[in-house]
């Protein structure tokens, strides 16, 4: 068996960017289209933030939100992360993309949006933004299974999320998907199927986390989760597949068999998830990130994937 080596996003910035780069995640601006009244609750797993990170300041201006991020010396890709950049009236999104740029530490950007909100107002601004930097378009799939997507409410199928990445590959932008392992009715071959997915589109990046319970969720009160997780607990709710909390070993068999299919020159943006806020439930082992890490490294490389 050959080994298979994948390309990190530390080690792509390092490439590309001219040196080292970090990814600094801000928000505050932009809605969702599935929080709104034709689509209520949102995507099942998605927490009250929109699916930000824990240290976001999103009630403070761009400016803020970086100086109390950077760091002398270092440089940063600025991560517009939470909800849907490109969705309604985004022009504060545009604005504070603007500030962001006038930052001399920001060499890049990363624009989080969904398939279904990118009209042709918003191409031409991702493609204007293309070519004055680095530009990154994250787009969620989470899984390339119709019947999943349904499930979690995300309010499009695999096909509109093909057709985004077509486009935008047209264009030359690089797109980030997001990928979701653990899903309620999903194991190995479903991630390979998404793997396989992935690999037949102009993809660049992907980002795989595990399913992981917020308490702010639809998830949680559909399957009336409230206590933390320990990882390994089955819960039901009438007409949805069962949920089967991941543990860490589970985990990483799953993104085996997603790496083992997934194309060699996609770069990895990000292996795992690590939640610390009061809304996040479980499971209890995604609080040790550098732990995880290290065991995921480890079991890709006895697989012959290395990174
Ligand atoms: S994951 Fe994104 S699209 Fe889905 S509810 Fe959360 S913010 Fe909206």
């Amino acid at each position: 068996m050959g080994v298979k080596r994948f390309v990190t996003v530390a080690d792509y910035y390092i490439r590309t960017l001219g040196g080292r780069a970090l990814r600094l995640p801000v928000g505050g601006w932009g809605s969702c289209p599935n929080r709104g009244p034709s689509r209520e609750g949102g995507c099942l797993y998605c927490d009250a933030r929109g699916s930000g990170t824990d240290i976001l300041q999103m009630d403070l201006p761009i400016e803020a939100q970086i100086a109390g991020y950077v760091r002398t010396g270092k440089r940063y890709v600025l991560y517009f992360q939470p909800y849907t950049a490109t969705h309604g009236d985004w022009a504060p999104v545009a604005g504070a993309v603007e500030a962001g740029l006038g930052h001399p530490q920001i060499v890049g950007l990363a624009i989080g949006t969904r398939p279904d909100c990118l009209d042709p107002r918003a191409w031409d601004w991702l493609e204007g933004l293309h070519r004055r930097t680095h530009l990154e378009l994250e787009m969620g799939l989470q899984t390339a299974s119709d019947a999943t997507l349904a499930f979690l409410n995300r309010g499009h199928t695999a096909a509109d999320f093909a057709a985004a990445a077509r486009r935008a590959g047209a264009l030359g932008l690089r797109v980030v998907a997001h990928v979701i392992l653990g899903l309620p009715g999903e194991g190995e071959a479903e991630g390979r199927a998404t793997a396989a997915f992935l690999n037949g589109l102009p993809i660049h990046g992907v980002k795989v986390h595990p399913l992981h319970i917020m308490k702010s969720s639809p998830m949680a009160a559909l399957y009336g989760i409230g206590r933390m997780a320990e990882g390994g607990e089955r819960f039901s709710a009438p007409g949805a597949p069962d949920l089967a909390v991941l543990t860490r070993e589970r985990y990483i068999s799953l993104l085996s068999a997603f790496l083992e299919d997934l194309r060699e020159d996609i770069v990895l943006y990000r292996l795992t998830g690590s939640r610390r806020s009061t809304d996040f439930l479980g499971p209890r082992w995604l609080r040790e990130k550098t732990k995880n890490l290290n065991r995921i490294r480890a079991a890709l490389k006895e697989k012959g994937i290395e990174l």
